[in-house]
């Protein structure tokens, strides 16, 4: 019998989607997403570069088709073109994306591309300065903006904004943030707050807002009209009578997605992640690192590791913002 070149869990999902956290490091702290103080890891147990690539080569071997680079900020880390550059060319790869806070695309958009990044995810919680800063603590929203220009400058497709709504912090930006997306032909998904991680600078329970009433927000302005969703994913789309872009809502609370989960996480120290509400996980460093990087035997014992994890996929998660966090690891250390 030949070896299986997918992977599916035990609930007939086909895992063709992985996120890999590149670091766990960021320029910004934001509020919802760190502490004020983190502690990062130590770089002998982070992922090298090369470890990331040997690793995308198998899960593309067991038919991974897209790919998703993020953190932590992926533009922090040293060598990320270099990166982009290995794993674009991966055979049986249709989609290289990255999720980033836009901070750095000022001087890396045209490279990425240049480098084969196929898409990108760009955060953008405020439109107003002071707000920024506030939101992301150290974050600067002119870099950010000009980050934006440089993307749609190097001719990324489908480039994707995502917010972070917060009840009394930036909901009365829903409007202007719907309105820049359009202006910038931009596609706009608003995400809700997860619970992932202790923060100490807000009330989760009390900071929630779901998207429904966000939607109820836009629709004072525009009638919303649903249109199909491509993409597999957890977003839900939306688009408004004449306008190019569309709206998404991320809603991890209201609407649970789980059922048709087609993706897995790998976290920065190369834990194998079934779920993002879960801890089920497979420690594939530790596969990685027991022979030569590279070599065939570990190529086999990757894919091996990979399709006997799939037994651990649980079949959904449960967020409870009243409980206390169940899921002690950071968005930032997770692949978010
Ligand atoms: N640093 C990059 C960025 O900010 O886009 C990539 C990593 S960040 C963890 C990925 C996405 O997760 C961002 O859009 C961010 O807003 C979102 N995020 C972070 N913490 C979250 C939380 N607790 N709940 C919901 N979304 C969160
Ligand atoms: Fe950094 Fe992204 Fe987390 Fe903000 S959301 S602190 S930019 S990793």
């Amino acid at each position: 019998m030949g070896v299986q070149k997918t992977l599916v869990d035990d609930f007939g999902r086909q895992v063709t989607y992985v996120r890999i956290s590149v670091t766990d490091r960021c320029d910004f702290r934001c509020v919802y997403c760190m502490s004020e103080d983190m502690q990062f890891l130590p770089k002998s147990e982070v992922l090298s570069l090369e470890e990331m690539v040997v690793l995308a080569r198998n899960l593309v071997a067991s038919g991974v088709t897209k790919i998703r680079l993020t953190g932590g900020e992926p533009l922090v880390r040293p060598g990320i073109v270099d990166l982009v550059k290995s794993m674009a060319t991966l055979p049986g790869l249709e989609e290289l994306c990255m999720t980033t806070n836009g901070g750095r695309l000022q001087d890396l958009a045209e490279p990425l591309r240049k480098a084969g990044l196929n898409r990108l995810n760009i955060s953008l919680d405020s439109l107003d300065t002071e707000r920024f800063r506030e939101l992301t603590r150290t974050g600067r929203l002119g870099q950010v903006l000009s980050g934006i220009e440089a993307a749609r400058a190097a001719g990324f497709e489908h480039t994707k904004l995502n917010a972070v709504i917060l009840r009394g912090r930036n909901d009365d930006e829903v409007l202007s943030l719907v309105e820049f997306a359009r202006a910038k032909g931009l596609d706009l998904s608003f995400i809700e707050e997860m619970p992932l991680g202790i923060i100490t600078e807000h009330n989760r329970a009390e900071a929630f807002i779901p998207s429904a009433e966000i939607r109820s927000l836009i629709a004072e302005r525009y009638k919303l009209e649903a249109v199909g969703d491509a993409t597999g994913g957890p977003s839900r789309y939306y688009r408004a009578p004449g306008h190019d872009n569309r709206i998404g809502f991320i809603s991890p609370h209201s609407h649970n997605f789980c059922g048709d989960c087609n993706r897995v996480r790998v976290t920065t120290e190369g834990r194998l992640l079934l779920c993002l509400g879960n801890e089920h996980s497979m420690d594939l460093r530790r596969v990685l690192r027991e022979g030569d990087a590279g070599s065939e035997a570990v190529d086999a014992r990757v894919q091996a590791a990979l399709r006997e994890a799939m037994a651990l996929k649980p079949e959904k998660h449960h967020f409870d913002l009243d409980e206390e966090p169940q899921i002690l690891r950071f968005m930032s250390a997770t692949g978010g």
